[in-house]
C-alpha cells in the first residue's frame, strides 16, 4: 500500500512566538583541505564555506543569533551552484529578509519589517528564488539554530530526533593502483571500524575494484557510488551493472544521468540490487514521482534516497523527504558535501530521525580542513553521538 501524500509537517517543532529579524551577515571562510580534492577538470587545494548568521529578536528583546551553513564546490562540477552563485544568492535571500532591495542592502533590517515565527513563515520570505538549494539551506540552518537556543535545546529535538547516536561510514575514492585504494579501505574498516564503506566507482574501475573490496572484507557493508559515470543505454555499462548484483551491495548510487530518475527505473529494473538516487532527488516532489515510478517499474524497497540537506534546500525539505520515503518503505542516508565542522553536525541532528535508517558519510578518512571552525562531532567505532548541547552543540566554534 503506498502512501504518497506529502507531509506538510514531519513532525518538526513549530514556533508561534514572534520572531523579528534584525540583522543577516555572511561570513566567508576560505578553508585549506588536506587532501585537495580531484575532479576530471581540475584540482582543488581549498574550499570557500559560507554561513549566513542572523539576529532574531523577540517581543520582550531578548537576541538569539543563529549560524548556518553553505557548502558549495568551487566550480559547477556537482550541481550548477559554486561558492560565486551562491553569494549571488545569499544576497537575494538577505534581502527578501531584511526587507531592503538587493543593490542597497546592508543586512540591517528596513522599519516595519514584519516578524517569523514557524519554519513556513521563515521560509516563505525567500521561496520565490528559484533553485539555489545550497543557499537556501544554510540559511534555514540559521533559523533552526536560533530557535533551538530561544527553547534551550538542541536542533536534534526541533527536527523531532529521538536517536542519541547515529551510523556512521565513510566515502573512499578512487586511486591510481588497487594497492594503493586498499590501503584507504584498510585503514577505514580496521583504523576507524567505521559502519560502512561507500567507494566511488567508474566503468573499467568498477569491478576489478569492488572485487578487491569482498575478497578481503566479505562481510562489511558495501556500496557504490558512480556520480552519473554509466550511460543507462549502453549494452555494455548496463552488463557492467548487472554484473554489481554478484558482490551483495547495498546499493549502487546514482549511475546514471545526474538529473535522471525515469530511466533509473526502468532500464534498471532487473538488478536485485537496490538503486540509490542522489543528483537527481532535489526535493520532496521528486522522491514522490521516484516512489511513483519504483512501484510501477520495480519495488519500492530496491528505491533507496541519499538526503544530503544543501542538495535540497534544507532541513524542513529533508525531514519531508526522510518521512514519505519511510511512509513507503524507502530507505534514506545521509551523505555528506565537504562541509566544515558545523554543516557535519547539523546533518547529524538530521540524521536523529528515526527515518534516516542507513549509516550516512558522517566520517572521512582524514580531517577534510587543515583547520576547522570547530570540532567535529565525537566518532567512535562506527557511530557518532549526537550532541546535547544547545543548538547545534558545537565544540569549540571559531566563527
Ligand atoms: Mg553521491
Amino acid at each position: 500500500m503506498s502512501n504518497l501524500i506529502i507531509p506538510e509537517n514531519p513532525g518538526i517543532f513549530i514556533n508561534n512566538k514572534p520572531l523579528f529579524i534584525r540583522k543577516v551577515r555572511v561570513v566567508k571562510k576560505r578553508m585549506e583541505m588536506t587532501i585537495p580534492f580531484e575532479t576530471s577538470f581540475g584540482r582543488f587545494s581549498s574550499l570557500s564555506r559560507l554561513f549566513p548568521v542572523i539576529d532574531f529578536e523577540t517581543e520582550q528583546g531578548d537576541v538569539f543569533t543563529g549560524t548556518g551553513e553553505c557548502p558549495p564546490l568551487d566550480a559547477p562540477w556537482y550541481n550548477y551552484e559554486c561558492h560565486r552563485t551562491v553569494e549571488v544568492a545569499l544576497g537575494y535571500i538577505s534581502s527578501s529578509l531584511t526587507g531592503k532591495p538587493v543593490d542597497l542592502n546592508d543586512g540591517i533590517v528596513a522599519p516595519g519589517n514584519s516578524p517569523v515565527t514557524d519554519i513556513y513563515s521563515f521560509i516563505n520570505k525567500y521561496r520565490w528564488i528559484v533553485g539555489h538549494e545550497i543557499a537556501k539551506a544554510g540559511v534555514e540552518g540559521a533559523y533552526w539554530d536560533a530557535i533551538a537556543q530561544m527553547n534551550s535545546v538542541p536542533v536534534s529535538t526541533l527536527f523531532g530526533g529521538t536517536k542519541k547516536k547515529v551510523l556512521a561510514g565513510t566515502s573512499v575514492g578512487l586511486e591510481s593502483t588497487i594497492d594503493l585504494f586498499m590501503k584507504k579501505i584498510e585503514h577505514a574498516v580496521e583504523g576507524m571500524k567505521v559502519a560502512r564503506i561507500k567507494m566511488k566507482i567508474k566503468p573499467g574501475k568498477d569491478i576489478n575494484y569492488i572485487e578487491a573490496v569482498r575478497k578481503k572484507y566479505p562481510e562489511i557493508l558495501l556500496q557504490v557510488d558512480a556520480n552519473a559515470a554509466y550511460d543507462l543505454f549502453k549494452p555494455t555499462d548496463i552488463a557492467l551493472l548487472k554484473e554489481l548484483d554478484n558482490y551483495n551491495l547495498t546499493m549502487i548510487e546514482q549511475p546514471g544521468r545526474n538529473d535522471d530518475i525515469m530511466d533509473h527505473s526502468r532500464q534498471l529494473a532487473g538488478l536485485t540490487t537496490p538503486i540509490c538516487l542522489d543528483e537527481s532527488i532535489l526535493n520532496v516532489v521528486h522522491t514522490r514521482q521516484a516512489i511513483e515510478l519504483w512501484e510501477q517499474s520495480s519495488d519500492t524497497k530496491k528505491l533507496i534516497i541519499n538526503i544530503k540537506p544543501p542538495r535540497v534546500g534544507g532541513f524542513l525539505e529533508s525531514l519531508k523527504i526522510a518521512q514519505l520515503c519511510s511512509n513507503n518503505g524507502v530507505s534514506v542516508w545521509c551523505g555528506g558535501m565537504y562541509e566544515s565542522a558545523l554543516g557535519k553536525t547539523a546533518n547529524v541532528h538530521f540524521s536523529s530521525r528515526i527515518e534516516v535508517n542507513l549509516p550516512g558519510d558522517h566520517v572521512s578518512q582524514a580531517p577534510y580542513f587543515k583547520e576547522d571552525i570547530a570540532e567535529s562531532p565525537v566518532y567512535e567505532n562506527g557511530e557518532i553521538t549526537v550532541p546535547e548541547g544547545i543548538g547545534w552543540g558545537l565544540r569549540g566554534s571559531k566563527l
